[in-house]
């Protein structure tokens, strides 16, 4: 009998299909021609042909990414900073001044204080919850302006809307980072914004078993740029990540509304509890942009809660003990909750004095509220601050 060549076939295809999208992980695809791969790079023709440059699951979940953002073309990376990386490192060139939220992600900070100077793009870091202070720091040479709508981890909200009127005016880039905020709360191409990106390891992923990001840009050649740009610098996202992070987003409305609920919840308890000397939440009426908040947020706080409690590191070490059951750990977003000290994680950089400049003491604390019973949940917390209240005496 003849010997013959067999690639494999997918069984069954064009007679039933599954609901659930497969995980695809092939690197290459094979053309039928090299008239068809022509027409696949040229855009005749829709295909894959290696999995840096793209790929069905990345192609699938970028697609509902774009739907909840109102983009078209987003990017998947492999993670967020990779989303970052790709817009502060792809779109800048030495001579060019970026401005920061002195609040943003930690990693960005750095990459702002460190990477963009080393590569002749200067920085400058401002309190974005005034657009006065944004207006301020632009120069004929600034390229963008970067913010997070809530700061990490003291939860101010920034003034998008004066922001994104100054750097319109100003011809500069406006850059959001919608991760703590989500599309759900804020959709900030609606307001004006030039480019948004996301950790999605975070709540749109929400399960703390995936790592990825996404980012996508108004303008469809500043978009291609970023999307040159994460495939020659390698910024792939795993196919079973992004099939993850699909089943994830099937739920994260719920799992948001949820955690707002509970969010609320716990803050209101908090700020009730001896032994708190400050509770930052967006909803309350004792926040700093109680206002904006309402009106930016649709009345909502996300699902972040910021306290701080007396009695230093010795009630702190006391709090996340005997607060059983709840990871102390620096991610947000998961569906259980977890609890950061930002002064021994995030933070642990900064001077003393730098820190203290944020409001971030030995005793502060950022909570990502998840999905417990919130019964339980409020009952946790108040062990570990009644232990720490022991300990402060
Ligand atoms: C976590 C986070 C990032 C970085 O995302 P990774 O997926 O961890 O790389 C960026 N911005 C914000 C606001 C984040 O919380």
């Amino acid at each position: 009998m003849k010997k013959t060549l067999q690639r494999p076939v997918t069984p069954l295809a064009g007679v039933s299909s599954p609901v659930v999208p497969g995980i695809m992980p092939s690197v290459v695809y094979a053309s039928d021609t090299p008239d068809s791969l022509d027409a696949q790079y040229e855009g005749t023709t829709q295909g894959f042909t290696y999995a840096r440059e793209g790929h069905p699951n990345a192609e699938m979940l970028a697609r509902r990414i774009d739907a909840m953002e109102g983009a078209e073309n987003g990017i998947v990376t492999g993670s967020g900073m990779a989303a970052v990386a790709a817009v502060l490192l792809g779109l800048t060139q030495t001579g060019d001044h970026v401005i920061g939220g002195n609040g943003l992600y930690g990693r960005s900070l750095r990459m702002m204080a460190e990477d963009l100077p080393r590569m002749g793009v200067t920085t400058t870091l401002v309190d974005v919850t005034r657009a006065e202070a944004v207006a301020e720091a632009i120069r004929p040479e600034t390229r963008m302006v970067m913010i997070e709508v809530v700061s990490n981890p003291s939860l101010r909200i920034a003034d998008l809307d004066g922001i994104a009127t100054v750097c319109n005016e100003k011809g500069v880039l406006l850059v959001v980072d919608n991760t703590f905020t989500t599309p759900s709360a804020v959709k900030p191409f609606e307001h004006g914004a030039d480019i948004v990106l996301h950790s999605v390891t975070k709540l749109l992923a929400g399960h703390s078993d995936a790592t990825l990001g996404w980012v996508a840009a108004k303008d469809s050649a500043l978009n291609e740029r970023l999307r040159v740009f994460a495939v020659t610098t390698g910024m792939t996202a795993s196919p079973f990540d992004c099939w993850l992070a699909e089943r994830g987003l099937a739920t994260f409305d719920l799992r948001f509304t949820r955690a707002q609920d509970t969010a609320q919840r716990l803050a209101d308890m908090l700020a009730e509890t001896p032994g708190v000397t400050r509770v930052l939440y967006p909803t309350r009426a004792d926040h700093p942009e109680a206002a904006r908040a309402q009106s930016l947020l649709k009345g909502r706080g996300c699902n972040m809660v910021s306290f701080e409690i007396a009695g230093g590191r010795a009630a702190a070490n006391a709090l996340t003990t005997a607060a059983q059951g709840i990871a102390f750990a620096p991610t947000l977003g998961d569906v259980g909750t977890t609890l950061s000290h930002p002064a021994s994680s995030s933070h642990r950089g900064l001077t003393p004095e730098g820190r203290a400049a944020l409001g971030i003491s030995e005793g502060f604390f950022r909570v990502s509220v998840g999905l417990e019973d919130p019964e339980a949940l409020l009952a946790t917390f108040a062990d570990g601050l009644a232990a720490a209240r022991a300990v402060a005496g």
